[in-house]
């Protein structure tokens, strides 16, 4: 998977694919389909929701330019392979899950795998974690309407946002820095994911 799928399409950065070598992903993908867990699309979780392409998984995190002493968090937690991968590339992941079930699930797995540097709760996410602010790095799994502003205030000063923001159809992928009292926002692609639900997502 991590030669065809994510390597051969252009991803570079050894420690990324070598992250994504060591996670078994079949694990963290629902049995009916874990006979695709390796292939290259995005799969269903449960709940209507999907484990990104691991193309885009990869892609997103190389936007983050971890170096390994990073404070990072994820909103949408899904199965936790993201977070297994971001886990082995910095220092701590906190990741939040509005879907209980995913949440516990993905829990249990970290356990399991003896991730012991992911942390998961569920709440809504477009909320950030304040207590654990700020972050070195933030990453969201699902499409917002626009930049949520509790995310801007919890990542630190030099910190890097990096989510997918529009409607259905028409997603964007951005990367978000702080500038002043404002942010600038990278244009980096198209973007194909579930809705970011919640207070500063999309309205239930
Ligand atoms: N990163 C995941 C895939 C995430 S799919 C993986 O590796 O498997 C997007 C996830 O975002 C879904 O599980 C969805 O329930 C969750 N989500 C959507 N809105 C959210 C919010 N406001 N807070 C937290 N999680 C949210």
């Amino acid at each position: 998977m991590v030669e065809r799928h994510v390597a051969a399409r252009g991803i570079a950065d050894e420690r990324i694919l070598q992250a994504m070598r060591e996670v078994p992903r079949h694990k963290f993908v629902p049995a009916v389909v874990a006979a695709k867990a390796y292939g290259p699309g995005a799969l269903p979780i449960g709940a209507k929701q999907t484990i990104s392409q691991p193309f885009i998984v990869a892609k997103m995190i190389e936007l983050l330019e971890l170096r390994g002493t990073e404070k990072v968090l994820e909103i949408g937690t899904g199965t936790g392979y993201q977070a297994a991968v971001l886990s082995k590339l910095c220092a701590k992941v906190f990741s939040i899950e509005r879907i209980n079930d995913l949440a516990l699930r993905a829990a249990e797995l970290f356990r399991e795998l003896k991730i012991h540097n992911a942390s998961v709760k569920v709440f809504d996410g477009t909320y950030g974690w304040s207590d654990q602010a700020p972050f070195d790095r933030i990453i969201v799994a699902a499409a917002a309407p626009a930049v949520p502003d509790p995310l801007v205030q919890q990542l630190a000063r030099t910190g890097k946002l990096v989510l997918p923001i529009g409607e259905a159809g028409k997603q964007r992928l951005a990367r978000v820095v702080r500038v002043g009292t404002g942010v600038k926002i990278e244009d980096c692609g198209t973007a194909e994911f579930v809705p970011l639900v919640g207070r500063f997502g999309w309205r239930e």
